[in-house]
């Protein structure tokens, strides 16, 4: 796949905030691409930077060095029109459905909204699209005069998730949209994401903390330690046969039966990140010359991972 055809290309990018000697390394060379239609998902601890990940990617915030692309294009070269198509063209969903919708305006508003920013449409068109869209997220006609309060946490994500789709995105960015619901409501929000991609072809970029859900509805896995990838490559390899001590770590944590240890202690402050790997800190494999040189992305058991010693371990 080149360039070109990826959704989204990030080349080096970094992302940094505050002033020395304070700085947090919050993304920290970070080289990938997201595909057109394909579901990245991305995992890691709090504070990793998974979610200044997903900020640059929707263009909340620029990257302090290094390259963004939106289908081939520089994100900086963009002019007024193809800027205007980028805010259409990748939506996001958030982790808290009760502070992503306005409370004071109705369902149909809400859902509306996007096309009348967009001037799509006429407002007899936008309404039956916004009742199409609830339809295709399992809720009745009558969601559209009703507000927010009245609905559960879920059925609110699937308002969020409806307002994201309304304008037929190519990618849609979800950060956490499962963490704040019950586990059992969960289940229902993944099989809606997933018949939704089979149906528009949207790719998503999946962030969560559940790795079994992410596993699930992933195509490839990007896993990131202190503003880092550490492993990336297909769901089923990543999730299921780890290359990377840390990857090891996180899903066995998530799966007691796994044998491995859980992640000890707590990650480093991206203030201050360790020299050489940065997980050396926390490594049961570390060797001394861990510690000395920061080992690069590379091709492990038909994946990418940055250990030097993925392959005897
Ligand atoms: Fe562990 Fe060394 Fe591999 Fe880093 S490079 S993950 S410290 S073995």
């Amino acid at each position: 796949m080149t360039e070109s055809q990826a959704m989204i290309g990030l080349d080096a990018v970094v992302k940094t905030y505050g002033r020395a000697p304070r700085i947090v390394h919050a993304v920290d060379g970070v080289s990938l691409r997201v595909d057109l239609g394909e579901t990245l998902g991305i995992v890691g601890e709090s504070g990793c930077g998974k979610s200044t990940l997903a900020r640059m990617m929707l263009g909340l915030e620029p990257p302090t060095s290094g390259v963004m692309r939106v289908s081939g294009t520089d994100l900086r070269a963009l002019d007024a029109g193809q800027r205007r198509r980028y805010r259409r063209e990748v939506q996001a969903v958030f982790q808290d459905p009760y502070s992503s919708l306005n409370p004071r305006m109705r369902i149909a508003s809400t859902l509306t909204e996007p096309l009348v920013v967009h001037r799509l449409y006429s407002a007899n068109e936008r309404r039956d699209r916004a009742r199409a869209i609830l339809e295709r997220v399992g809720l009745p006609d009558d969601t559209l005069s009703r507000y927010p309060h009245e609905f559960s946490g879920g059925q609110r994500q699937r308002i969020a998730i409806a307002r994201a789709l309304i304008l037929e995105p190519k990618l849609i960015v979800l950060d956490e949209p499962i963490s704040a619901l019950d586990v059992s409501i969960r289940a229902q929000v993944l099989n809606i994401l997933a018949d939704l991609r089979d149906a528009f072809g949207t790719g998503y970029v999946f962030i969560a903390h559940d790795l079994a859900a992410v596993a699930t509805i992933s195509d490839r896995i990007a896993v990131m330690y202190l503003g880092r990838i550490v492993e990336i490559g297909a769901a089923k390899d990543v999730a299921h046969d780890p290359a990377h001590p840390y990857t090891r770590m996180l899903f066995a944590a998530a799966d007691p039966t796994a044998g491995t240890l859980p992640p000890q202690g707590e990650p480093p402050s991206p203030i201050t990140p360790p020299a050489g790997c940065h997980f050396h800190s926390r490594c049961p494999f570390a060797r001394p010359d861990c510690a000395a040189q920061a080992p690069a992305l590379r091709e492990v058991h038909g994946r990418l991972a940055a250990c030097h010693y993925a392959e005897s371990l």
